[in-house]
């Protein structure tokens, strides 16, 4: 991999402002998922490192905390130009680790900033109330302040806007971080902190500690003077981590698993469906919590729609990252490959068809065929599992009612996508679906503008728009006496 700054390469975390190896010299592999070739080899760090680390992010607390908003807002600006003047290497370094195509990568580098800017402006606008009094002679007054130290978990399927969805706000509310970014993929999030080091931001206020996830995980959880736990990940690991909160009664954000469903009706354009649907489904190879899980379709126009959407996949273009035309890359790993063909299995073992792809890709390693299966029912493992891969179930429904209640039944609640160009059956469908976020004639809903989150077990919180920032902060009621 060539880097035009081979300075954004580092295999140490992040500490107090230094580059440090584990205290037992101890280093993790870090490979390439299209081929599994080993690509680094990062400092494998546990509880007692995650401890000083917490250490320094509490120590460069008040000083950050007490800088202006505009003070802060400078500093994350800088943060937000220099990921834009290191796009293409920030972008490669993505690739490298995590798979997906070049223009994906690029994408989320544009992505991943945005949020740096939007907050750095946001820390400016956190106002806080006067209460009208309710008795004469005293005043009541409500501000706003920094939650304290910030603990981030983070996943490999968005290994620099996860960040920075978490970073942004916490740094521009006057917060200090200890980040873990997944072990798949270190590499950008040790490049974001370079950067960040650049753009000004001071000693121990963003600190990344990368190795053994438990012990990590387990420091950051029970350490008393973290205050708020931000973690994106499964639902699986964020229940835990919830309970391990519990003891230090610690705010929780969780981004957590979706199963999203994405509604054809008879009324909908179906060449915008196929659109929506490709792009909900097929980006990042299926693998982000948004993604479509399960695709249900209305009889009348069950057939010519799945024509359709099997014609646009069968162009999709399954290539490496380097290969500029490349639409799919890879699964993270062998494990992920695992899970989709073991949905495709199972549900033909139940009746269903393979319209399209159904097996790994002849180019090796973990890239899988972009696959659509037909005639799927409710009994087969893909209605409720999350598959996390290029897997596109088709199922039937006949009424609108019938759609809701299919699209409703599952525990998660994360994002739903409608099509339908009938405007009561938007707002009707839009309100019944149970979930955080709906996408009504639209496949790509997430923006550093607008709040991202679920419902049910798909988490709680938001992350971006102005709503976003509330998380890192706690609100604090002043009664001031003016006799
Ligand atoms: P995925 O299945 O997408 O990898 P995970 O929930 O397993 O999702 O991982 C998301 C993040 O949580 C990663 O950074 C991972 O290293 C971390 N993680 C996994 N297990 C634990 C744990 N027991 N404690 C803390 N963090 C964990």
């Amino acid at each position: 991999m060539n880097l035009h700054d081979s300075g954004l390469l580092r295999q140490q975390a992040y500490i107090n402002g230094q580059w440090v190896d584990a205290d037992n010299g101890d280093t993790f592999t870090v490979t390439s998922p299209a081929d599994n070739a080993t690509i680094a080899n990062v400092a494998r760090m546990g509880k007692a490192e995650t401890r000083r680390a917490i250490e320094a992010a509490d120590a460069a607390l008040p000083a950050w905390r007490n800088k202006t908003a505009k003070e802060r807002a400078a500093i994350l600006r800088q943060w937000f130009t220099l990921m834009h003047e290191h796009k293409e290497d920030l972008a490669r370094l993505l690739s490298w680790e995590q798979g997906k195509p070049l223009a994906e990568s690029r994408g989320e580098i544009d992505y991943g900033a945005s949020f740096i800017e939007w907050f750095a402006e946001e820390g400016k606008r956190i106002y806080g109330d006067i209460i009208p009094n309710d008795k004469p002679g005293r005043r009541l007054v409500v501000i706003k302040q920094p939650v304290g130290v910030v603990a981030a978990i983070t996943p490999w399927n968005f290994p620099v806007a996860m960040i920075t969805r978490k970073a942004g706000p916490a740094l521009a509310a006057g917060c200090t971080m200890v980040l873990k970014p997944a072990s798949e993929t270190p590499l950008s999030a040790l490049a974001l902190a370079v950067l960040g080091e650049r753009a000004g931001i001071p000693t121990g206020v963003f600190n990344v500690v990368v190795g053994r996830a438990s012990e990590i995980g387990g420091e950051l959880t029970r350490n008393e003077r973290v205050r708020k736990l931000s973690f994106t990940g499964s639902t699986e690991i964020g229940r835990q981590l919830m309970e391990e909160c519990a003891g230090t009664i610690k705010k929780v954000s969780m981004e957590l698993g979706g199963n999203a469903p994405f509604i054809v009706f008879d009324d909908a354009d179906l060449d915008d469906a196929v659109e929506g649907a490709l792009a909900s489904k097929f980006r990042n190879s299926g693998q982000t919590c948004v993604c479509t899980n399960r695709v249900l379709v209305h009889d009348a126009v069950y057939d010519v729609f799945s024509e359709k959407l099997v014609a646009a996949v069968k162009k999709l273009k399954v290539a490496s990252a380097e290969d500029e035309g490349a639409q799919q890359g890879p699964l993270i790993n062998k494990k992920a490959v695992e899970q989709v063909q073991s949905h495709i299995d199972n549900a033909v073992s139940k009746g269903a068809k393979v319209l399209c792809g159904g097996q790994s890709h002849s180019l090796g390693g973990n890239f899988f065929e972009p696959t659509v299966l037909g005639d799927v029912t409710l009994a087969m493992d893909v209605a409720s599992e999350e598959t996390f891969g290029p897997l596109a179930p088709l199922f039937r429904f006949s009424t609108e009612d019938e759609a809701i209640a299919m699209a409703n039944d599952t525990p998660f609640g994360l994002a739903a996508y409608v099509y339908t160009q009938n405007i009561g059956r938007c707002w009707r469908v839009g309100e019944a679906l149970e979930y955080g976020m709906v996408g009504i004639n639209e496949g790509i809903i997430s923006t550093e503008v607008a709040p991202f989150g679920g419902i049910k077990a798909s988490g709680v919180g938001r992350e971006g728009s102005h709503y976003g920032i509330e998380d890192y902060l706690e609100i604090k009621y002043m009664c001031m006496g003016i006799k």
